[in-house]
């Protein structure tokens, strides 16, 4: 273990930090819900993606050899509703948007798990544990399909702290009477016309949803597990009925910690599907570099709700970059002295060079901070902060210094001392929090420029030619027009520097259009107004066995829409979160303006327009000014 220190995690079960401890020394085990492979994957998988990747990455730092399991579900109501609207067989759907979910990874700089099982390869292994439960009376019949009876387990509840009575009949969940118990959950669902299907003892059917992870991680990692990890969304039901199912199965099964990360919201709303104001990782990967999306997604507690704005991954993009320009200038400096025949930690005579008192200390705190951070539950939050930024200054100011004459071995010294310093930035923390990639300094910062050059509407030549018109303009001595051409540059995310007599660029946090832009992101593409055959998939996923335990009230958020009202002179327009909103109010879209307003009791929003209002746009397939 790392300076001793001892690495707490936060366990959602017991509801308190605890020093972790993996069952079998040097080794750790640890399961995480994957994708459900339908479409591209969003924001809150990446930050899924990212943080156990994180939690993976130090683990293997602390030492441990760890086996690490996150699955892909391709046989789900979502894939096969998908793919019958395609006209798509359902796995060519699930295994493109497996590789789509791998491509985001690899950008996001996620190392692959040790195990990527697909439920569709673990058939055999579901229907044994089915069996199992099954002969310990966990489980019942009805027609072809087998269900979980809670009742028959006592803990129900424990890990999400839902109780059983209020999952009364009639009352908050939508009535099976199929079911003994509302809450009873599906572990095999009958074959339907048109849909996959493997033979079982209990007919043709598919698995139901939880009881894939309690089979392919009692499969990899045995019943007997360290680490479980998902999204907080997951808790209830997914985990709840995963901890039933195993315990029914095997009596010994256990969980040593469960771990849940946070939502990811959107003008402080829970960024999801339903709600349709969600990002995918693709578009902002086209935008932001996959760096500043992970230094974002890492730059709040893993447990903490993380609000997504454009300012936020400004931010990063430019910390990723003084980073990425800090390990670049120190390698042009370091380079030609190197050539010149010094070797790492000693010098031509073969005798050791001593590191500065400064970066010595430099180095033990950058050390110490990063362990007692990231052992206090992972808190990366702060890591970016504090003695890493001191690193950073210590490496620029010592540059300078470098270039100063001085003694041959205090040279030297300085040399070394850049040199540890450097790797202590790049291998103990940017590779611990997947922060270092696998392109050179120069190759990251290029490709930074061209986002910002993407964001800025421009290309490089345009940059240039910004900068020969200052040059003029200061010649003429035009300061007001020198200082404009800047200024312009600056806001649209274009810093010039003036070094001697050259003027170079580079990206800088973008000011002005950053607001407007954040009510026109998501892109119009992902906008599109969806056909209304999407709209049924939707209602019918909500009424879906997985999700009875949501309270009534949104399952009756089916819209009484269109529903127009005139009133003081003011057209009021009424949407539910499921209707697909698309175009703009004067100069702000809709959709921004209806995530914004207050919802009341049955779930609908009220959007209020004068005759003054220039209102273009749609309403699921309908036109939305014919409306009003
Ligand atoms: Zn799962």
């Amino acid at each position: 273990m790392a300076a001793g220190k001892e690495f707490m995690v936060y366990n959602s079960m017991t509801r308190q930090k605890e020093t972790f401890r993996p069952i079998e020394p040097g080794k750790v085990s640890m399961y995480v819900c994957g994708i459900t492979a339908y479409d591209l994957s969003h924001l809150g998988h990446a930050r899924a993606a990212v943080n156990f990747d994180v939690l993976f990455r130090y683990l293997k730092h602390l030492g441990y050899e760890v086996t690490y399991v996150r699955n892909f579900t391709d046989v789900d109501d979502k894939i096969i509703m998908r793919a019958n609207k395609n006209g798509e067989d359902p796995f060519s759907l699930s295994s493109r948007f497996c590789k789509e979910y791998l491509n985001d990874m690899g950008d996001l700089q996620c190392l692959l798990p040790t195990h990527q099982p697909y439920v569709s390869e673990h058939i055999e292994h579901i229907k044994d544990l089915i069996t199992q439960i099954i002969n310990k009376e966990y489980a019942y019949l009805v027609g072809g399909d087998v269900f979980f009876a809670v009742d028959k387990f006592p803990n129900y509840g424990q890990l999400s702290g839902q109780k059983l009575e209020h999952n009364r009949a009639g009352e908050r969940v939508a009535v099976d009477s199929r079911k003994r118990n509302p809450a009873d959950f599906a572990l095999w669902k009958s074959a339907k016309p048109g849909e996959p299907s493997w033979e079982s003892p209990w007919g043709p059917g598919r698995p139901g949803w939880h009881i894939e992870c309690s089979a392919m991680s009692a499969h990899y990692l045995t019943f007997k597990f360290d680490i479980h990890g998902g999204g907080i969304d997951l808790i209830f039901p997914h985990h709840e009925n995963e901890v039933a199912q195993s315990c029914a199965a095997c009596q010994e099964s256990s969980v040593s910690y469960w771990m849940h990360n946070g939502h990811v919201t959107n003008n402080n709303e829970k960024m999801s599907k339903s709600l349709n104001n969600f990002f995918t990782i693709r578009e902002i990967t086209e935008k932001y570099h996959p760096l500043a999306l992970r230094h974002f997604l890492i730059s709040a507690h893993y447990r903490s709700p993380l609000n997504y704005t454009i300012s936020q991954l400004e931010s990063s993009s430019d910390a990723i970059y003084y980073v990425y320009q800090t390990l670049q200038d120190c390698e042009d400096a370091l380079a030609p002295l190197l050539e010149e025949g010094l070797k790492e930690g000693a010098d031509q005579n073969g005798k050791i060079v001593k590191i500065t008192l400064t970066a010595q200390e430099c180095i033990s705190k950058l050390k110490n901070e990063f362990e007692s951070k990231m052992c206090d539950d992972l808190n990366t939050a702060q890591i970016l902060t504090g003695a890493f930024q001191d690193a950073l200054k210590f490496i620029n100011s010592s540059l300078n210094g470098l270039k100063k004459k001085q003694q041959k071995q205090k040279q030297l010294s300085m040399v070394q001392s850049l040199i540890d310093v450097k790797k202590a930035v790049t291998d103990d923390v940017l590779d611990v929090l997947g922060l270092k990639s696998s392109h050179t300094y120069s190759e990251v910062l290029q490709q930074l420029k061209a986002k910002a050059l993407e964001r800025a509407g421009m290309v490089e030549n345009d940059v240039l030619k910004k900068i020969e018109e200052r040059k003029r303009a200061r010649e003429n001595k035009d300061f007001a027009m020198s200082d404009q051409i800047r200024a312009d540059l600056t806001r649209k995310g274009i810093a010039l520097m003036d070094v001697g007599k050259e003027t170079i660029w580079r990206p800088c946090v973008r000011e002005e259009p950053i607001k407007e832009e954040e009510k026109q992101l998501p892109t119009e593409e992902e906008q599109k107004v969806l056909p209304v055959e999407q709209k049924e998939e939707q209602k019918q996923l909500s009424s879906e066995e997985e999700h009875n335990a949501l309270p009534v009230e949104k399952e009756l958020a089916v819209s009484t829409w269109p529903n127009t009202q005139v009133q003081n002179g003011f057209k009021n327009l009424s949407f539910n979160n499921k209707d697909k909103i698309k175009g703009k109010v004067n100069s702000t879209r809709i959709d921004f303006l209806v995530i914004k307003m207050k919802t009341n009791e049955k779930g609908l929003k009220t959007l209020s327009f004068n005759d003054k209002d220039k209102i273009k746009g749609k309403v699921n397939s309908t036109r939305i000014d014919f409306l009003v």
